[in-house]
């Protein structure tokens, strides 16, 4: 690699110049003639390494060049840099050792994406980047099983919600130790807020709204070292929610009444500096203000994970948002969750799949969770209680499959529940077309406590709904042929470190017999 970034560019006086002009520049500099000729002031993998979306050939790796990570540029000059991918079926790289190398480019924040094939599957690999002398912390993942096997067992977790300010990631320390294959995370992986007095911990600055700043946040994040734990340890599949950009936006719109032309403008910043973070394959990659993240992931014969993005294409929330009784608009058959192309996507991934489960990874609860017990109802606007007809149509499109019943894995809400998916929410008769496991949050909300007088309401106010647990954690979920088993992992507190982790509940759902059971 002879061609790195300055090595045929500026003679080495004008580029120290340039340095000192830019500030805070990192490079510093170029050993003309040679390979591995950019040198760093300071370590750049300060933001650790990651994989994602595990295929039976391959995944994403990634990870981003910033020594000074808190900084807009990251501590980087605005130019090319070479970096050296390697993946190998051990930890010291020593069995069937693949290499590459990719450029990590200043308008990607210097972050590299890398889509690895030719893998082996359901493996574990280690892998790890280089830059210049300097070497990455190695991880390690794992490929999916092939297409046409029925594993006796798949293991993963899935988590949301993790706000700096109000945890810590203790959570996810125990996570990265669980034996399991990957994490899904379905959103809120940053807050978009700006700093709060009398915190575990503290954002900087104001609310984000730049490109810099919604970096800036995701490298304050991503320094954290059980979130680094947890990448480093699993591939995870991604989705987002409203954090990534303003609480409960909905498509083009924000809370604010902000002209859509300007919001959007926001978006394409935060969906950019998403995109620059997280393990995604280069389909991801932002169009501006649109970025395709909805995609299907397979494991085997067992079962086909279907990740939503529930954000990007909704309707504005109907009366209002907030939580309210219901208005007529809340009913509304035009209005939409998922946007029309994503719910086509999803009704013909549903249809023609020939996995045993169908898992449904989505944002905000399907479940009907009405907040009062007793003649009068109020429900969140911004949930699928919100936008009825949506979800009618959805429950068709999982009733289709019975016997075997979906399974929905949801975030958003900061605390657990489960239950069972009815045409009719409440009518026994109506028959359980699905099952929903609602995670609660990794940080948001601090420690929280076993029950809670709003949580004790919603078992009162909704038959359907068999379980609520306000702490802090994470589901690990156990599939086989036969069963699904969702355990319910909880930290005792997160406004300081070291909680030990328990499981506080278990469910399974039995193939062919669509219900919840108490394990
Ligand atoms: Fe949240
Ligand atoms: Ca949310």
């Amino acid at each position: 690699m002879a061609d790195l970034n300055f090595a045929r560019g500026p003679d080495r006086r004008e580029f120290l110049t340039r340095c000192a002009a830019l500030g805070g520049a990192t490079l510093v500099g170029v050993k003309r003639g040679r390979g591995r000729s950019v040198r760093f002031r300071a370590y750049p993998f300060t933001l650790g390494v990651a994989s994602g979306d595990p295929a039976p050939q391959g995944l994403v790796l990634w990870t981003r060049l910033a020594p000074e990570p808190l900084t807009p540029s990251g501590g980087m000059l605005p130019q090319n840099v070479t970096v050296r991918w390697e993946i190998a079926q051990d930890e010291r790289f020593s069995r069937g050792l693949l290499r590459g190398d990719v450029t990590a480019v200043p308008s990607l924040a210097h972050a590299v994406h890398v889509e690895v094939n030719g893998l082996q599957p359901d493996r574990e690999y280690w892998y790890r980047f280089i830059a210049g002398d300097e070497s990455s912390p190695a991880g390690r993942t794992r490929t999916a099983p092939l297409g046409t096997d029925l594993p006796e067992a798949l293991r993963f977790a899935f988590a949301s919600c993790q706000h700096y300010e109000q945890g810590f990631f203790t959570a996810l320390r125990h996570l990265a130790a669980e034996d399991i294959r990957f994490v899904v995370h379905l959103g809120d992986y940053i807050y978009e807020s700006g700093a709060t007095p009398d915190r575990p911990r503290r954002h900087e600055g104001d609310e984000i709204m730049t490109l810099d700043e919604y970096r800036q946040r995701y490298a304050l994040y991503k320094l954290d070292a059980d979130l680094q734990a947890a990448h480093a340890a699993l591939p995870w599949i991604v989705t987002w929610d409203d954090h990534e950009v303003d609480n409960n936006y909905a498509g083009d719109r924000d809370e604010n009444g902000t002209p859509p032309p300007e919001f959007l403008r926001r978006r394409a910043a935060a969906y950019q500096a998403y995109y620059e973070h997280m393990p995604v394959r280069r389909g991801a990659r932002p169009d501006g203000p649109n970025a395709r993240l909805y995609r299907r992931l397979r494991f085997g014969r067992l079962l086909d994970l279907h990740v939503l993005d529930g954000r990007q294409y909704r309707t504005d929330q109907p009366c209002g948002d907030g939580r309210k009784p219901r208005c007529a608009d809340a009913f509304d058959a035009r209005a939409t969750l998922l946007g029309r192309a994503q719910e086509a996507w999803l009704e013909q991934g549903l249809g023609q799949s020939n996995a045993r489960w169908n898992a449904i990874a989505n944002q905000v609860p399907l479940s009907q969770i009405d907040n009062e017990p007793g003649e009068n109802a109020s429900y969140s606007m911004d949930r699928w209680d919100g936008y009825v007809a949506a979800r009618s149509r959805l429950l068709q499109r999982l009733r289709a499959r019975r016997p075997n019943p979906p399974i929905v894995i949801t975030g958003d809400t900061h605390f657990s529940l489960a239950g069972e998916l009815r045409p009719e929410f409440g009518n026994p008769a109506s028959p359980v077309v699905g099952v929903e496991f609602i995670g609660t949050s990794l940080s948001s909300g601090g420690d929280g406590q076993d029950m809670a007088d709003f949580g004790q309401r919603f078992l009162d106010a909704n038959p359907d709904l068999r379980f609520f647990n306000n702490q802090r954690g994470y589901v690990r979920c156990v599939v086989t042929p036969r069963e699904w088993q969702a355990d319910y992992r909880v930290v005792d507190f997160v406004t300081r470190p070291g909680s030990p982790i328990t499981t506080r509940a278990s469910f399974t759902v039995l193939d062919g017999r669509p219900g919840l059971q108490r394990a």
